[in-house]
């Protein structure tokens, strides 16, 4: 079944979107199975067993953390890590930046915005999101790249709400694409869709879709 997943999303989606399979609480071998069918990019919302699932898979994974990031495990996952959704601060991507350079690594960061209606801790505000990309003007970081923004819809029914939450999204990343990433080709992705709704995420411009359990079964 993982196969025929995999195989049915990336024909929804075409090929301006990438698919990342989120794997978290599955096993080795259904990660593998994956693999078989060719995919290659991976997501994992814990730190832990992210690198537990690098050390036994094989090397050509490309791993993204899409969940929470504490700053005291960046240090665990910078040797390998392809992508960091969640970032949400600007001392944590100081933390990543001094982590990826004693790696002598540049690694890729989205910029984690709160989309939704409902109250969570995680994700910017936009007056956050313009502080953070003031503060990177005068602070280098030479080994992080932030290459554009991450976001979670609403967990509601309502699909026009998800459609506008999404929109929005892609909106504020045009707005700042001009003046702070403009000859920047790496500024080019946006994070956004789950099993729910990345059909929607894609209608209006996901560049990355973040799906669990329509590959894997529910967790
Ligand atoms: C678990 C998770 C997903 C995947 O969720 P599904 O509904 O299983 O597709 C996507 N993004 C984040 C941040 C997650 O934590």
């Amino acid at each position: 079944m993982i196969g025929a997943n995999i195989k049915k999303i990336n024909q929804e989606i075409g090929e301006h979107t990438r698919l990342i399979a989120v794997s978290k609480t599955k096993p080795a071998e259904n990660i593998l199975e994956a693999y078989q069918n060719g995919q290659r990019i991976f997501g994992e919302n814990k730190v832990q067993e992210m690198v537990g699932k690098y050390e036994i898979l094989p090397k050509d994974i490309e791993w993204h953390l899409i969940g929470h990031l504490q700053s005291n495990k960046v240090k665990y996952i910078a040797p390998f890590v392809a992508m960091i959704h969640g970032v949400d601060s600007l001392k944590l991507l100081q933390t990543i930046n001094k982590e990826a350079a004693k790696c002598q690594r540049v690694i890729p960061c989205l910029l984690q915005m709160h989309i939704a209606v409902e109250e969570t801790k995680f994700g910017l505000n936009q007056s956050e999101l313009y502080d953070i990309l003031e503060q990177l003007k005068v602070n280098n970081l030479d080994n992080i790249k932030i290459c554009g923004l991450m976001g979670m819809a609403s967990n509601v029914e309502d699909v026009e709400q998800i459609r506008t939450e999404f929109r929005g999204l892609k909106t504020l990343f045009d707005e700042i694409k001009e003046p702070y990433f403009k000859n920047d080709e790496s500024f080019k992705e946006l994070s956004m869709g789950m099993s729910g709704d990345y059909l929607i995420a894609v209608e209006e411009g996901s560049t990355l879709i973040r799906v669990g359990s329509s590959i894997f079964g529910h967790r």
